[in-house]
């Protein structure tokens, strides 16, 4: 059997009255790659928080190792991203990488860290003339330093151009390859999509989907009913609603009944589409109540 190498188990984290992870359960197994996805706010960040020992659960339990997260045993064998990006601003990043790799009792060799990431180029120049796109990609190398075993990745390319981004993903397959394990959370369903073996999606603070990303793919065999109308009845089977002024998708897995039901309701509507649903669709299924009063135009 795979061990696990962290797991939560029936965690509640609660803010006053907001609950920001409510009853989540879930093992993270070694040689994974987790993607976690879901709107802002649905309780990602507090969930790797709570996994890397920055915050406790209210109720339930979180392990990390077999240990609670905040025992240094668990902590030597984990790696996350900063949530900043403050460096020395004089040294050069090599030499930053060498201040972080001196923690630990393993690290990984400069060389081999620059090579993985694909910041030969900026081995020798000070921390603070770095792009921010470059900072950004050595503060994510630098959880890896200490050869983790699990490292935590939150959000880490939100707001760096496609090409850095790429990078940074050649690097985290790479150390996939090798055996790590690693949870992603990430605005970019084509990042989860590229990294992920296994999606879990969050919505106000629970798992409502845990699948392979293969699996929600072909839930993306939903299907897209897109017309222009002022007015939609709620009709059955519909799992979810995108509206952009009078324009209104329908997402279902019966796109023949929903047309059926949609003419059967008599509502005035207008240049009918049907296509095929995306990732992004299946996702947006997840996250999406279906209306149960017309929406607005
Ligand atoms: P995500 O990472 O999915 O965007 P978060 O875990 O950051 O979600 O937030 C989940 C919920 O908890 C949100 O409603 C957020 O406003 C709230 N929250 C997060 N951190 C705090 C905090 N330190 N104090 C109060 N509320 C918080």
């Amino acid at each position: 059997m795979t061990e696990v190498l962290a797991r939560a188990s029936g965690v509640t984290r609660r803010y006053g009255d907001v609950v920001a992870v409510d009853d989540l359960s879930v093992e993270i197994p070694a040689g994974q790659l987790l993607g976690l996805l879901g709107p802002n706010g649905a309780g990602k960040s507090t969930l790797i928080n709570m996994f890397v020992g920055l915050r406790k659960p209210t109720s339930g339990a979180v392990e990390l190792f077999g240990h609670d997260p905040r025992d240094v045993r668990a902590r030597r064998r984990m790696g996350m991203t900063p949530q900043e990006t403050g460096m020395p601003e004089t040294l050069q990043a090599g030499e930053v990488i060498e201040f972080v790799a001196a923690h630990y009792p393993n690290p990984i060799s400069r060389k081999e860290l620059l090579a993985q990431f694909h910041l030969e180029d900026v081995e020798r120049r000070q921390t603070g003339g770095l792009s921010g796109g470059e900072k950004r990609r050595l503060a994510i190398a630098l959880a890896f330093v200490g050869r983790p075993d699990l490292v935590f990745l939150d959000e880490p390319t939100t707001g760096l151009d496609v090409e850095v981004r790429r990078a940074l993903w050649d690097g985290v397959k790479a150390y996939n390859a090798a055996g790590g394990t690693a949870v992603i959370t990430s605005h970019y369903l084509e990042e989860i999509e590229e990294l992920a073996q296994r999606v879990i999606i969050i919505d106000n603070g629970r798992a409502v989907a845990d699948d392979s990303v293969d699996a929600l793919r072909r839930i993306s065999g939903l299907r897209k009913v897109t017309i222009r109308a002022l007015e939609v009845p709620a009709l059955p089977g519909v799992v979810g609603v995108e509206q952009a002024g009078d324009v209104v998708s329908l997402i279902t897995a019966d796109s023949d009944q929903l047309v059926r039901d949609l003419v059967a309701s008599g509502a005035p509507f207008a240049d009918l589409e049907v296509s095929s649903g995306s990732l992004e669709d299946a996702f947006l299924a997840y996250t999406t109540k279906a209306p149960t009063a017309a929406p607005t135009a």
